[in-house]
């Protein structure tokens, strides 16, 4: 630990909230020494582990089988169509989430870090309410993330957001998704894969707005392909119940009956009842809490991680936030991380997924060079199936440096994970081009890409 000194504090670190970057935070700077406490009134590890990213990433696999066993009669298999059942996925799923929850508190034991299930609040600048204990600390980290938000419109306590999603008792026959973002379409595919049938709302022309725009246009056929249906450029304006069903009426006038209604609008920071006034801690426009890139507040000695702060929503990225800031205030050394390029997944199905710039953010800098290729992946040219890969380099034509690589199609995500590096690393075309493919692969064609689609300019 950096410079040891008395403290007349209980704590020289309290870290509020349990995720993925609070317990990254509260683990290293225990692991340096520091007197560590943390609290979480909810659930250890988080949105990640309990209601995002793993029980998400579990359910997006248990849908792909259906279609895996059709595919399969292409190639021979011969078997009757497979039936799901939908409480014991979720009890499956709840004993993995389960056992991952001690894992994270344990972790958290294990590295002398004392932990209190309860809510924590400023009571001023550097003392707590923790469940009703006092507890005053030298520094103090913000890190209780978001939580999903309704549009409100009326009706709106008639749909549920994706919290519930993860604990609905049946699988719905008619499912409606408002939002055309990273959950809405992670969703969507979810339930038409388990056999729902699902209409998809969103106000844009193409899902995920912000990802570059061929991702986005093959983002719809790939929606539709897999027989979701699209109600794009209009938006829900209120609710009604229909008996057990839900009548939802659309901006373009169209009435759609449906037996679930979800919300997947957008998430907000997780601030309110922190008391953040009486610690003079500041939010910034939207309710997230004012950082510098030190991840410091308005307070010098309170910080703020992950969700709540607004910045990249990303579980990986808080937990580079959180151990950045614990090495910064307690370690020997200060560990590196690369924020200009930060890889994402969508886990639509197929996942989309990509690094570095889009090619109309790449143009503003200068021209840039377009490698676009679609193909239909191997394994589709016999199960029937329709379903299309595309890729995209994007490389900057002053200086050849690959700036970004988009894809949809099977595996995206493990594929782009590795270009992520090499763009990282600065890599330029020519070394992607100098780079040997690995043979019958879809990830090779990201090496092979020798013809340029179009030149890109400001
Ligand atoms: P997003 O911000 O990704 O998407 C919100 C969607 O809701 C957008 O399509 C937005 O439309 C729409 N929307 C917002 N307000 C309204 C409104 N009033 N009326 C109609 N439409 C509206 O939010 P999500 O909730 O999907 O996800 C939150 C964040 O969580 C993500 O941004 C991401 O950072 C993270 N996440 C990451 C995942 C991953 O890594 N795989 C998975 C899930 C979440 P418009 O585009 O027009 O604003």
């Amino acid at each position: 630990m950096k410079a040891a000194h008395v403290t007349k504090f209980d704590y020289d670190l309290f870290v509020i909230g349990g995720g993925s970057g609070g317990v990254r935070c509260a683990r290293i700077a225990a692991g340096h020494g520091a007197r560590v406490g943390i609290a979480e009134a909810r659930f250890w590890g988080g949105t990640c582990v309990n209601v995002g990213c793993v029980p998400k990433k579990l359910l997006m696999q248990a849908s792909e089988y259906g279609a895996l066993a059709e595919d399969a009669r292409g190639f021979g298999w011969e078997s009757a169509r497979p039936t799901h059942d939908w409480a014991a996925l979720i009890a499956a799923k709840n004993k993995e989430i389960d056992r991952l929850e001690g894992i994270y508190r344990k972790l958290l034991t294990g590295a002398g870090v004392t932990v209190f299930d309860a809510h924590a609040c400023f009571e001023d600048a550097n003392t707590l309410d923790v469940g009703g204990q006092k507890i005053t600390a030298e520094r103090i980290v913000i890190a209780t993330g978001g939580h999903p938000e309704r549009p409100g419109i009326p009706g709106e306590d008639l749909g549920i957001v994706s919290d519930d999603a993860f604990f609905l008792p049946s699988l719905p026959p008619r499912v409606l998704i408002h939002g055309g973002g990273f959950i809405a379409v992670e969703f969507a595919g979810i339930f038409t894969g388990l056999g729902a049938k699902v209409d998809l709302v969103f106000r844009q022309p193409h899902p995920l707005r912000g990802f570059d725009e061929d991702l986005r246009e093959a983002m719809t056929e790939a929606l539709i392909a897999q027989g979701v249906t699209l109600h794009p450029n209009t938006t829900l304006t209120r609710i009604d119940a229909y008996g057990d069903a839900r009548r939802v009426t659309l901006g373009n006038g169209a009435v759609i009956e449906t037996d679930l209604a979800f919300f997947a609008t957008g998430r907000r920071p997780n601030t309110r009842g922190l008391h953040l006034d009486r610690a003079g801690v500041s939010l910034i426009e939207g309710g997230a809490i004012a950082v510098d890139a030190d991840s410091t507040t308005s307070q010098e000695h309170i910080y703020a991680i992950g969700d709540v702060t607004n910045r990249i929503n990303l579980t990986p990225v808080a937990i580079a936030e959180g151990h950045i800031l614990a090495d910064r205030l307690y370690g020997p050394t200060e560990r590196d991380w690369n924020f200009a390029a930060v890889p994402s997944a969508v886990f639509s199905q197929p996942p989309l997924s990509t690094v570095g710039l889009t090619e109309a953010q790449a143009a503003k800098h200068g021209p840039a060079d377009i490698y676009v290729t679609r193909f239909t992946p191997m394994r589709h040219t016999i199960s029937g199936r329709t379903r299309r890969t595309m890729m995209k380099l994007v490389v900057d034509q002053a200086s050849q440096r690959v700036v970004g690589a988009h894809m949809i199609g099977e595996d995206a995500p493990e594929i782009i994970q590795g270009i992520a590096v090499a763009i990282t690393a600065g890599a330029t075309k020519k070394d992607f081009d100098r780079t040997v493919g690995i043979h019958p692969t879809a990830a090779e064609e990201f090496v092979t890409l020798r013809t340029r689609t179009r030149v890109a300019t400001p």
